[in-house]
């Protein structure tokens, strides 16, 4: 067809590029469908970072064709841009007919690669139906779900890049592959019993395992594969099951005695496991659900979301969860978990197959070997996990879903920033529960739930995920922002890559600046960055742990932020911490830490007789004169303050985990306003003491200034608290005031701040914001007062969401943030 020809028939030929999630949700069909549908000729094409249409027509068919797309979407798919061009006649392409052209390699910057989907409605009805050919086949999906970024190798997005192209397609498979009107038209990774994957099972080789596998798997010769690990899952055994983003640890959650027996192997004490049943009815039975949380639980990410416990619940066993009120649970996100499900009729205890704190095992080989003493059995299977990640954690806060380890279903989707970064960033995150970020243009990456880089495989790990990150978004950084402390494993990483170039899993070369961003300073940013704000705001990032611009621990702070600088205005009076990093783990320090500042009183005396009792007298005197000594390092974190008052109360004198301390804190306050049937987050105001010291602010216009003008004094609060010890309140009523206090506390200063500043934007950050009564009670009462209150939702709100507020903020010091245009 000619120019000429188009314009007698009133044609125009326009071109449209559409950015956003369009790739793997099953959009090209989509268009080819809509465009067959209008009789619109043309083609459609996958280009990386957006899909291209060129479409001849009417203007008026154009117009209804633009209209019809935005309308009927996918309902996985998401348009952010689309660029219309009209198109010069002329074009090579075939314009009789509407086509699905094949992809070509382009540059992928800015690309959105989807995350992996859960099962959708069709294919559950397939897998369960007996005259179905993928009846009970564990690994079908189709064009709306299944799996994504786990077994994409390279954009753009076709069977050949994806770790499926090693199976070639039956004829049934291709048919229906081929076939615009077919559900699986284009679904790159779809397959059946002939031609996909297929799994197997195996007995675990461990010979201190033996004696439970015999029992175990005993009459399993005539069995299929699958119905082997349903019996063993059934008869007690702990099995590693190969999911989607890596190794599960799957046993029966009913069953104490082998809950118990993964808490040993596996080297966890009490940190919750997570907990997956068949549907939400299921769920209803367990825990109270509310309208959003059932949202939450049944869209198609299927995170795991944090739910209250039924109080009446005994069926699943308390080694689930035995230190909180919560349960995390799931529903089945695969074919494979479906059945599993199905066929134990069982509610099941599912875990990251790992040793604790250790990266997911993604490789058969490589769980064989680092699962084997957890592990009594095996299912495997050959499909290939080309990206490892773990299930996302979500809870509902103030009605609101917020995301506390991000990870499958999320990453890598980017989070939208407000405005242009104008050279690519790396920002490489915390040091515990790390992620990092790449920044190119308007969108940040944010990687997947890294861990604690405490071990040689969590760097690793990281190192290799980078590799994949800018492999698949082909994003060359130029700059590195990372924390100030100088002993995170995320640093040290990033001095080695410098020193070693050729270890560098980016380009040493075009690295042209690395900058430090503190700690509380990057929380604050990474709320401000995800909420789209860009003027100065109050701050309040509490947290366990973070490395001060004076050399101490932070971790209770008021800061004026801008995108590019702080202003510390106030803070927790510093208190001290001896033994330094040992009384992290151990609250009983910190306790004696905040005894010394205090008047001795009954209080005092029947926690110091406790703590003889436990520790022994020498222990505990040693303890104290270090607290009394000039040697003991002090700290402003109230993550601490957290962990001294539960030992106060008797309920944790040593941390099993991270925010264990406050996590059952935060369960005595929960129960105990239940039992007086007080709304969760009700404003009761404070009954204990609270005191703040107002200094001279000094050069208070200076950036980086690392006085406060604001002390928040403590030594009131604590004696309050041993006041109602030892007056015999209970640890509930106890700790439920203390929520108060800490809640009224952040509202008194907020207001103290906005006198002075006449600011009125809140930002919430850090990992104490993890505690959902003190979070919604904080955004409640300062609502309530007025003042507009954010958080972080969409990028963990503890310290998986550093990176993200490293890279905007270094990016604005820099000068690198230009204004979206
Ligand atoms: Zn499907
Ligand atoms: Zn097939």
């Amino acid at each position: 067809m000619t120019i000429h020809s188009m314009e007698t028939e009133g044609l125009h030929h326009s071109i449209l590029r559409i950015y956003g999630v369009v790739q793997g949700v099953g959009f090209r069909p989509f268009i080819y469908r809509l465009a067959t549908a209008l009789g619109l000729r043309g083609m459609v094409l996958n280009k990386g970072a957006f899909v291209e249409v060129e479409i001849i027509g009417t203007s008026d068919e154009i117009a209804t064709f633009i209209s019809r797309m935005s309308e009927e979407l996918p309902p996985l798919a998401r348009i952010d841009k689309i660029e219309r061009t009209e198109g010069e006649g002329g074009s090579s392409i075939d314009l009789n007919t509407f086509r699905i052209i094949e992809s070509q390699v382009h540059a992928n910057q800015g690309a959105n690669i989807p995350p992996d989907i859960a099962t959708c409605k069709a294919c559950l009805e397939e897998l369960f139906s007996d005259k179905d050919r993928r009846f009970n086949y564990p690994f079908l999906n189709c064009v709306d779900c299944g799996p994504r970024f786990t077994v994409i190798k390279n954009l753009p997005y076709d069977r050949s890049e994806t770790s499926l192209a090693c199976f070639p397609m039956c004829n049934d498979c291709g048919l229906e592959y081929e076939n615009p009107a077919d559900r699986r038209f284009h679904a790159e990774p779809t397959a059946c019993p002939r031609c996909g994957p297929a799994l197997w099972f195996e007995k675990g080789g461990n010979p201190e395992l033996q004696q439970i596998q015999s029992k175990a798997f005993k009459n399993d010769s005539s069995e299929d594969e699958l119905t082997r690990a349903v019996l063993a899952i059934r008869s007690g055994s702990i099995i590693a099951v190969k999911g989607l983003g890596g190794f599960q640890l799957i046993c029966d959650a009913t069953n104490d005695d082998t809950v118990k027996r993964l808490r040993e192997r596996k080297g966890r004490e009490a940190k919750p496991f997570a907990l997956m049943v068949s549907d939400l009815e299921a769920a209803q039975d367990i825990c109270d659900i509310s309208p959003r949380e059932s949202e939450l639980l049944t869209c198609s990410a299927r995170p795991i979301v944090l739910l209250n416990k039924k109080s009446n619940q005994d069926w699943i066993s308390n080694q689930v969860a035995p230190t909180t009120n919560t349960l995390g649970v799931m529903l089945p996100y695969t074919p494979l978990h479906h059945l599993l499900l199905r066929k134990t009729k069982l509610p099941l205890v599912v875990t990251s197959g790992n040793v604790s704190e250790e990266p997911i095992a993604a490789g058969n080989r490589e769980a064989l070997a680092r699962l084997k003493t957890i592990a009594d059995g095996f299912l495997l299977n050959n499909r290939d996990i080309v990206s490892r990640y773990d299930d996302t954690v979500c809870s509902i806060v103030a009605e609101k879903p917020m995301v506390v380890r991000r990870a499958r279903g999320f990453a890598p989707q980017a989070v939208q920033l407000p405005y242009r970064a104008k050279l690519p960033m790396l920002a490489v995150g915390g040091h515990l529960k790390n992620t990092f970020c790449l920044v190119h243009d308007d969108k940040a990456y944010l990687s997947q739930h890294i861990g604690d880089l405490e071990s040689i495989e969590s760097i690793h790990f990281f190192t290799e995920t980078l590799k994949d990150y800018i492999r698949l978004f082909k994003i060359h950084p130029r700059l590195i922002a990372l924390d100030m402390h100088p002993d995170y494993g995320s640093s040290r990483v990033v001095s080695n890559w410098l020193t070693r170039k050729e270890t560098s899993p980016f380009s040493v070369d075009l690295i042209e600046k690395v900058i430090p961003v503190q700690h509380h300073f990057a929380h604050v940013v990474s709320c401000m960055a995800e909420n789209h704000i860009d003027d100065t705001v109050i701050g309040v990032a509490f947290d366990g742990t973070g490395y001060g611009t004076d050399g101490n621990i932070w971790g209770g702070e008021f800061l004026l932020c801008t995108l590019a600088n702080f202003t510390r205005v106030a803070a927790l009076k510093p208190v001290k911490m001896p033994g330094g990093t040992s009384s992290i783990k151990e609250p009983w320090r910190m306790a004696l830490g905040f005894l010394v500042h205090v008047e001795n009183s009954a209080g005092t005396q029947r926690v110091l007789q406790r703590l003889v009792e436990r520790f022994g007298e020498k222990s505990v005197s040693d303890v104290t004169s270090v607290a009394n000594s000039s040697i003991s390092p002090t700290t402003t974190s109230c993550g601490r303050l957290f962990d001294a008052v539960a030992c106060l109360l008797g309920i944790c004198d040593i941390n099993q985990y991270e925010g264990h301390a406050a996590v059952l804190l935060q369960r005595e306050a929960e129960l105990f306003r239940n039992s007086q049937e007080l709304p969760a987050s009700r404003r009761r105001g404070s009954e204990y003491s609270l005191t703040l010291k107002r200094k001279e602010p000094g050069a208070s216009t200076a950036p980086w200034q690392p006085q406060p003008f604001l002390d928040i004094d403590t030594t009131e609060l604590i004696s309050d608290v041993l006041r109602d010890l030892a007056e015999g309140k209970s640890t509930g009523e106890i700790s439920t005031r203390f929520h108060d206090w800490t809640a009224t506390m952040i509202l008194e200063v907020c207001k103290e701040i906005r006198d002075r500043q006449n600011l009125n934007t809140v930002c919430l950050s850090g990992g104490v914001f993890q505690n959902r009564l003190l979070l919604e009670m904080s955004i409640l009462q300062l609502r309530d007062a007025g003042f507009k209150v954010y958080w972080n939702s969409q990028v963990p709100i503890n310290d998986g969401g550093l990176s993200l507020g490293q890279a905007v903020a270094a990016l604005s010091q820099l000068g690198m943030l230009e204004p979206q245009g």
